[in-house]
């Protein structure tokens, strides 16, 4: 299988990547092999889409936010990464299914802006 670089699109193959490792491409980009594998043509076709739906931001990362989510059936769409400890969450979620997705995140901040987090924010 080949990796791609996201910049010039030049191929390599995955053999030429040590594990966990990056390569520099011709055209100065460094391509990282876990990258190229997310961006097998399904995958970067899902990634780039933006699905239908609102947006929930949250002060919890990506990861933290899909392990809440983990078997929350109401209408979650994709998550996104949308900064440091921040993450999005796109949902087709209304009424009660948005109150216990919201609930879902109980301690932390939820808004449906992102300029909502930063309103009283001062985490650290
Ligand atoms: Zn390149």
């Amino acid at each position: 299988m080949a990796i791609q670089c996201p910049k010039c699109g030049a191929e390599y193959d995955v053999t030429l990547f040590a594990f966990g490792r990056s390569i520099q491409c011709e055209c100065g980009e460094w391509v990282d092999l876990a990258t190229g594998h997310r961006q097998t043509p399904a995958e970067r076709e899902e990634y780039m889409a933006d699905p239908k739906g609102d947006k929930l931001y949250v002060n919890l990362s990506a990861a933290q936010v899909r392990r809440r989510l983990k078997g929350f059936g109401h209408g979650v769409r994709k998550i996104q990464s949308a900064g440091k400890n921040r993450a999005v969450v796109i949902h087709t979620a209304t009424g009660q299914h948005l109150a216990e997705l919201e609930a879902v995140f109980g301690d932390a901040k939820v808004s449906d802006s992102e300029e909502g987090l930063e309103a009283g924010g001062g985490a650290g």
